[in-house]
């Protein structure tokens, strides 16, 4: 079979292959796996060891078996709700009395049909203690060892006994694995492999066809452990071809900006150490290192696409002024985009410190400030140099640059695609620096960003007193209230903090209003705000800003305390069920204090009973204050996904490659992606064409970024 129609047969629906019943179709449909590539893709939940037939008479309570056994006695059993349970008994070797039954909560039709008595099958499933002394076994897995099964059936039998088998989530799971049975045996030994040989076994990875097989029926390579965490060498293997296909999009989306003619800008040695040396501190030695890096990119006439990842406090804003002060320099225009009016409010007062002295023009450009007809905006559409802070309100439309240079994107991942583009349209390919405060590990940030260029500011400023923390959980958290009343008895303020979860935002924003009551309650004394999505923006941001000049004492909040406030009298900082945040949430919750000259700390409650591995994730925010260790931590312990954020990053959706786990991988396929793109960038030579179309023809569009940017 050619890639082609390859490509087809796995976009088509699986009743291509054969018949598909009613209820499987629609278990499929509402599992979104209704083409075929979906479905051996899908990875199992589980696998159950079924290899050993268990006899009747070992068989104990509280263990998971399988066995052959006769049926005796079917009969529907009581009516209840949802329906009627079905019940028999099982025996072996035509013994008389049986003290296993069997028991289905919900009777089908076809079972009076097929379990009768006298009739032998395999059984499989959790065996426990009766009510009245026997066995019990609920919702068996059954098939048929009919004596004269002809070929055909002792094949499929062979599908769901006397092996590993997989299991997957849904109520169908039997019916699916006939059916991956099925494609496995009729779909996958047609299927090309679209890795070269040789480059297959430069990394030791498994052809395609076994790939697949053995992810949903193991072989006896993979260990208990490999299938435990689902890590077998056949879920590498795919693992690798997801990291390939992404890394080679990533390159070609590399190339192409540098292909793409730019401004060059006079961001030569002189004019670079000038504004390091206007700042009205000591660059630190990282954050040296990163102007370097983003000057020697401003230099060259093709845009710069890079990231400047940092800690909270790491002191982005420096950098980012360097770099808009060597744009206005060069008598270019420059822009920077903040989530929110109140950051860019913030940022234009720093900035506005920073670059006036130079005579660089710094523009505030928000709903709030007259958008496209403020003054500052209309000096940028006469073609002023100078720089515009803003909101989103930037990329309005009506608002226009004359010469825009250079972009910067300051809490990118709060920003969709679409907004970045549309700012970057607003010149001509302009330089871009998107800013992060996610310390993401190097590895992960090449997975996901592996079209960027990364500086990290891997450095706080000195000075800093680190944030005391600590865990409290039970009757400790009335300790929480007693350091509020403490800290706003000094004049100092503080935060109280409560996760919002998607699916119970009611619930979550009543907890924060009871919150803030009880504290008004108990600290009648002291002013406290209550801020929530729920309420206008212009609102919240009124609150907040009361909260910034020391107006209001306690600031209780439902979502993440608005990026990048900077308060430097907030000494304390109250997170209450702080089990449900990230690592790397907490830590910049906590950046949020720290901020000025007074010690600082944060209280992080957690609802007890804390898990184990709760109480492990929050203890180590007690131990640790650097967020590149954290977010490390996060990504061991709660994988990429939570870190990420990915629908907002653009990130696609990775079935098998967890850039956490899979290191080596992931390091691996960047570079043989890399090396190809710069060998042959425009995909010229059939085999690389092949190997394109062979990965995307397997796992389709789901892995594609799009026009992303
Ligand atoms: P972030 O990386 O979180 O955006 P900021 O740019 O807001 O951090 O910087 C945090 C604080 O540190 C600011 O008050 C800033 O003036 C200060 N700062 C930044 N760089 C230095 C430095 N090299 N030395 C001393 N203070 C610095
Ligand atoms: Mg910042």
């Amino acid at each position: 079979m050619d890639n082609r129609s390859a490509a087809e047969l796995l976009a088509s629906p699986p009743e291509q292959v054969r018949k598909i019943g009613p209820s499987l179709k629609e278990e499929l449909a509402s599992r979104r796996l209704d083409v075929i590539r979906a479905v051996l893709l899908h990875k199992p939940s589980r696998y159950e060891d079924r290899s050993q037939l268990t006899k009747l008479a070992a068989l104990k309570a509280g263990s998971k078996a399988a066995f052959i056994a006769e049926v005796r006695r079917p009969r529907l059993g009581m009516p209840r709700r949802g329906g009627r349970t079905f019940l028999c008994q099982l025996v072996e070797g035509g013994a008389a009395d049986s003290r296993l039954t069997a028991v289905w909560f919900h009777a089908r039709p076809w079972f009076h049909k097929e379990l009768k008595t006298g009739a032998r099958f395999f059984f499989a499933g959790e065996v426990r203690e009766g009510k009245t002394g026997g066995l019990v076994i609920f919702n068996p897995e059954y098939e048929d060892v009919s004596e004269e099964a002809d070929e055909a059936e002792s094949a499929r039998a062979a599908t769901h006994f006397g092996r590993r088998v997989p299991l997957y989530p849904g109520t169908r799971g039997r019916a699916l694995r006939t059916l991956v049975r099925d494609l496995l045996d009729r779909v996958t030994p047609e299927l090309p492999d679209p890795l070269p040989e040789a480059l297959r076994l430069s990394h030791g990875l498994l052809p395609l066809r076994e790939a697949l097989s053995q992810l949903h029926f193991p072989g006896a390579e993979a260990t208990e452990e490999q299938l435990e965490r689902r890590d077998t060498e056949a879920h590498r293997r795919l693992a690798f071809d997801e990291f390939l296909l992404l890394s080679i999009e990533l390159a070609q989306r590399r190339q192409g900006f540098r292909s793409v003619a730019g401004v060059a800008l006079r961001a030569d040695a002189l004019a670079v150490s000038r504004a390091v040396a206007a700042l009205p501190f000591q660059a630190t030695a990282a954050q040296q290192r990163a102007v370097e890096e983003i000057a020697r990119d401003l230099l060259v006439a093709h845009p710069m696409q890079r990231l400047l990842e940092g800690d909270v406090g790491s002191g982005k804003t420096a950098v980012a002024a360097v770099a808009l002060r060597l744009a206005v320099e060069s008598g270019m225009q420059a822009a920077l985009m903040a989530p929110t009016e109140l950051l860019a409010e913030q940022h234009q007062r720093s900035l506005s410190a920073l670059l006036a002295p130079a005579g660089v023009a710094v523009h505030l450009i928000t709903q709030g400030s007259g958008g496209a007809r403020s003054p500052g905006a209309e000096a940028l559409a006469r073609g002023e140099p100078g720089v515009a802070i803003g909101t989103q309100a930037l990329i309005q439309e009506g608002l226009s640059f004359q010469s825009l240079a250079l972009v910067i994107i300051d809490e990118q991942h709060r920003f969709g695609v679409q907004d970045r583009l549309k700012l970057m349209r607003k010149g001509r390919s302009p330089h871009v620096l998107l800013m992060s405060a996610t310390p993401i590990p190097r590895t992960l940030a090449l997975a996901v960003h592996g079209d960027l260029d990364l500086s990290i500011l891997d450095e706080l400023p000195p000075g800093r007193t680190p944030v005391a923390t600590e865990l409290l959980t039970g009757k400790a958290q009335a300790r929480a209230l007693a350091a509020l009343g403490e800290e706003v008895g000094r004049g100092r303020q503080a935060y109280v903090v409560y996760p919002l979860v998607e699916e119970s935002e009611k619930i979550d924003l009543l907890d924060a209003t009871r919150g803030a009551e009880r504290l008004r309650e108990a600290l009648p004394e002291a002013r406290i705000a209550l801020v929530h999505g729920q309420l206008p923006s212009s609102e919240r941001e009124a609150q907040m800003d009361l909260f910034r000049r020391g107006e209001v004492d306690i600031l209780v909040a439902t979502t993440v305390v608005e990026v990048g406030v900077d308060v430097a009298n907030a000494t304390l900082m109250v997170v209450a069920n702080a089990e449900r945040f990230g690592l790397s949430q907490l830590h910049q919750l906590r950046g949020r204090v720290g901020r000025g000259v007074f010690p600082s700390r944060c209280l992080l409650l957690g609802k007890s009973p804390l898990s184990m591995a709760a109480r492990r994730r929050l203890k180590a925010m007690e131990r640790l204050n650097d967020g590149f260790r954290l977010a490390e931590l996060d990504l061991e312990l709660r994988g990429s996904g939570e870190l990420l954020g990915t629908r907002q990053s653009g990130m696609p959706e990775l079935t098998f490659a967890d850039p956490a786990r899979h290191l080596k991988l992931l390091t691996a396929a960047r570079s043989e992606a890399f090396g190809l793109i710069e060998r042959d960038p425009e995909l010229a030579l059939p085999e690389n064409q092949r190997l394109v179309a062979g990965l995307q023809g397997l796992f389709g569009q789901r892995l594609s970024l799009g026009s992303v940017g």
